[in-house]
């Protein structure tokens, strides 16, 4: 529906060659969905030009899931089934590039039980970490997207099927810089670069927290790990040396906070998408590092769950920043999809923070990290702080200030 053939090849490529960076001999796993299937060989036919050893798909397909989660029993649902754990297992042999294109439908789960969901990914998750622990840090990886027809209705409610799906596919084509005209992988470069200036400044300038206000209520101080650094746009897989980009749209520049230092509140200036439920006009006061209340125009009950789901999710694990220009944001709608909400403006995340951001940390058992500041958790949920007028500084340890962000923006 209303994209071309040269538009589509130039994007599988730009997801295999510049996002997942594919080397000769790799195998690759690509998870899509059952609906993507002329992309998904689009996608192969890629990752093979590009000298990969072998391509497994595991298809995905959301009327299946929804199925399983109305019908199967939560013991059932939460099964870790011997095979799949030795799947996980092959995973952490082979290291595999794993490519995911996200298309799915925001209301896959409208009507199940939100208790059994978060129960069942809570048990799946705890039994499956072990093995993402192993893997991470050690592979490429890559998350694109691919508009379906629910996904595209759920942005554009009004619209008919067509020019909805057409509408969602404008955005994702510019916000991942893909035009008929332009040349991509370029486009990628400047971008990267930019990125990548501003996280060495921010490096440079060692701060050891930062202070958010803003005129709706947040005001928020965060310590940052001193040794930690900042991160954005692309990784470097320390095995071999491959340059590739995790998230395809990417506007934002990370680090992980100390788990348990920080206080205030921020005020949410987006709608929050967690477990296919909506999170709104919400604030989260923390006190001690810990997320000790929280107050929700709609989904408070869903909030309250989501900080309450281990012991490391009322803590921080990111703290992003995100000028308020970022395509994403320009695009003006909700995508109720992370990877383009979380990329729209400045934004922090409950839950699971990033080893990868200390020295050596690909190196560290989650546990070292845990000693050095690195939060715990089997969740990691962005949400927005970015308001329009946002301001951020940075303090050094020797009380000294300096403005990283203004009006939303860089200062
Ligand atoms: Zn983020």
């Amino acid at each position: 529906m209303g994209v071309s053939n040269e538009i589509l090849q130039k994007y599988a490529e730009l997801i295999v060659r510049t996002g997942v960076n594919v080397q000769p001999g790799q195998v690759v796993q690509l998870t899509v969905s059952v609906e993507q299937h002329a992309f998904a060989a689009l996608v192969m036919e890629e990752c093979y030009k590009a000298g990969a050893k072998k391509v497994n798909v595991d298809w995905t397909y959301d009327v299946q899931s929804r199925l399983n989660y109305l019908y199967a029993e939560q013991e059932t649902l939460a099964r870790v089934l011997p095979w799949e754990e030795a799947k996980m297992k092959q995973v952490v042999e082979d290291l595999p590039c794993r490519i995911y294109i996200a298309s799915e439908d925001p209301d896959a789960m409208n009507g199940v039980d939100p208790q059994k969901l978060s129960s069942v990914m809570q048990a799946r998750a705890t039994i499956l970490k072990p093995y993402r622990n192993a893997i991470d840090g050690k592979h490429q990886w890559v998350i694109a997207a691919y508009p379906s027809v629910k996904w595209a209705r759920k942005c554009f409610p009004d619209c008919a099927d067509e020019e909805a799906v057409s509408r969602l596919w404008d955005a994702i084509l510019k916000t991942v810089r893909v035009q008929a005209d332009n040349n991509p992988v370029a486009e990628w470069k400047k971008h990267t670069d930019f990125i990548e200036n501003k996280a060495a400044w921010l490096n440079a300038q060692g701060f050891t927290s930062l202070r958010y206000h803003s005129a709706n209520g947040t005001d928020f101080t965060v310590n940052l790990i001193p040794e930690a650094r900042w991160e954005g746009a692309g990784v470097t897989n320390p095995l071999n040396g491959a340059f590739y980009i995790p998230n395809m749209p990417t506007e934002e520049i990370f680090t992980s906070p100390v788990a348990g230092q920080c206080e205030g509140t921020l005020v949410a200036v987006k709608p929050l998408s967690w477990n296919s439920q909506l999170i709104e006009d919400f604030s989260i006061t923390f006190k001690d590092g810990k997320a000790v209340s929280c107050r929700a125009g709609k989904g408070q009950e869903l909030l309250e769950r989501m900080i309450h789901m281990d012991e490391g999710a009322c803590m921080l694990g990111e703290v992003a920043l995100v000028p308020k220009e970022s395509p994403v944001n320009q695009c003006g709608f909700l995508f109720y999809e992370t990877l383009f909400d979380e990329n729209a403006c400045c934004h922090c995340a409950l839950g699971m923070g990033f080893k990868e951001v200390l020295p050596g940390g690909d190196d560290l058992t989650m546990e070292q990290a845990k000693e050095k500041g690195i939060n715990d958790s089997i969740i990691h949920v962005d949400f927005m702080v970015g308001a329009d007028d946002l301001s951020i500084d940075g303090v050094r340890p020797d009380g000294s200030t300096e403005a990283i962000f203004r009006n939303g923006t860089w200062a």
